[in-house]
């Protein structure tokens, strides 16, 4: 069973929180790292944050009760901000400049699943309300708890119905899914904005809109959450070729705006591509820019 990470985020720390979830990273200073952890029998704070492996979630909790107050109070309390993150990487040392106080040269890499705004207890388990109170008394360092069984918002998010299937296989675990499912429903009636019939951005086929998905530009997982919500980042693809296409690299759009190939593809799919070259799909500088982003994706 994967650990869960709570990390406690103060007040103080806002500007840094936002420079972090963009960047879609998070760092500690070596002086909290290194300190003993009384909550953790002892253990020092580095030992607990050098635990963190790929795929473990970082719950991120900005603006909640008063870590100094009584434990009581602080279970029944809520955040006005969480966020969840998937770890990228396992710590790491860098001393790149991130954020504009300080290094905070601990770092984890991060990729995001979804926020939420006034989360307690009945979402984040009274487990979970007491480890944002240990992080916050441990200098906002990660405080880990193993849950056998997923938390309340984990399956608050797989109940969910939004009538939409996805390819499991592309994400890691049924609640990453189950957010992802959310997102496209959101996303895919707000380019489709009521038409019932729609061109497909990469072919201009016009199609029913059963047969239409809201398409990242950049890479999903490498957007931070505003890029994930920003209709600029997103396209209406066909499902006949032009979404799988695109998401595999074998399609992307030029600095002229124009469907072109990004990386060679096999002989079977050539045609396939070929037809699709060249059609005109936007000229507007922000999408172009996410464009740029995914073709660099496929050509690193
Ligand atoms: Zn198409």
């Amino acid at each position: 069973m994967a650990n869960t990470f709570f990390v406690y985020v103060p007040a103080g720390s806002a500007a840094n929180f936002v420079i972090g979830t963009r960047r879609l990273m998070w760092g500690w200073k070596d002086a909290a790292l290194d300190r003993r952890n009384n909550a953790s029998g002892g253990i020092t704070n580095r030992e607990i944050a050098s635990s963190i492996e790929p795929d473990d979630l970082l719950i991120f909790g900005h603006r909640g009760p008063d870590p100094r107050g009584p434990e009581v109070g602080y279970r029944s309390g809520v955040f006005a901000e969480v966020m969840v993150f998937k770890a990228r990487s396992r710590l790491h040392s860098s001393t790149e400049v991130v954020w504009a106080d300080d290094i905070y040269p601990n770092r984890v890499d991060l990729e995001f699943v979804e926020g939420g705004e006034g989360w307690g207890a009945d979402l984040l388990s009274a487990d979970g309300m007491l480890a944002f109170r240990n992080s916050a008394n441990a200098h906002g360092t990660p405080f880990r708890i193993t849950h056998n069984d997923a938390l309340a918002f984990e399956t608050a998010a797989l109940s969910e119905t939004t009538g939409f299937a996805l390819d499991p296989s592309e994400t890691h675990d049924a609640y990453s899914l189950a957010v992802r499912r959310r997102e496209q429903s959101k996303l895919r009636a707000e380019k489709l904005a009521g038409r019932g019939e729609a061109p497909c951005d990469l072919c201009g086929q016009e199609y029913p809109a059963t047969f239409l998905v809201a398409a990242h530009i950049k890479r999903r997982a490498d957007c931070n959450p505003e890029e994930r919500a920003e209709l600029s980042n997103v396209l209406l693809a066909c499902l006949f070729g032009c979404d799988a296409l695109f998401e595999a690299g074998l399609l992307g759009i030029d600095p002229t705006g124009c469907v072109s190939t990004v990386r060679h593809a096999p002989p079977s799919l050539r045609e396939a591509v070929q037809v699709r070259i060249g059609h005109v799909v936007t000229q507007t500088p922000r999408v172009l820019e996410f464009a740029a982003e995914h073709w660099a994706s496929h050509n690193p």
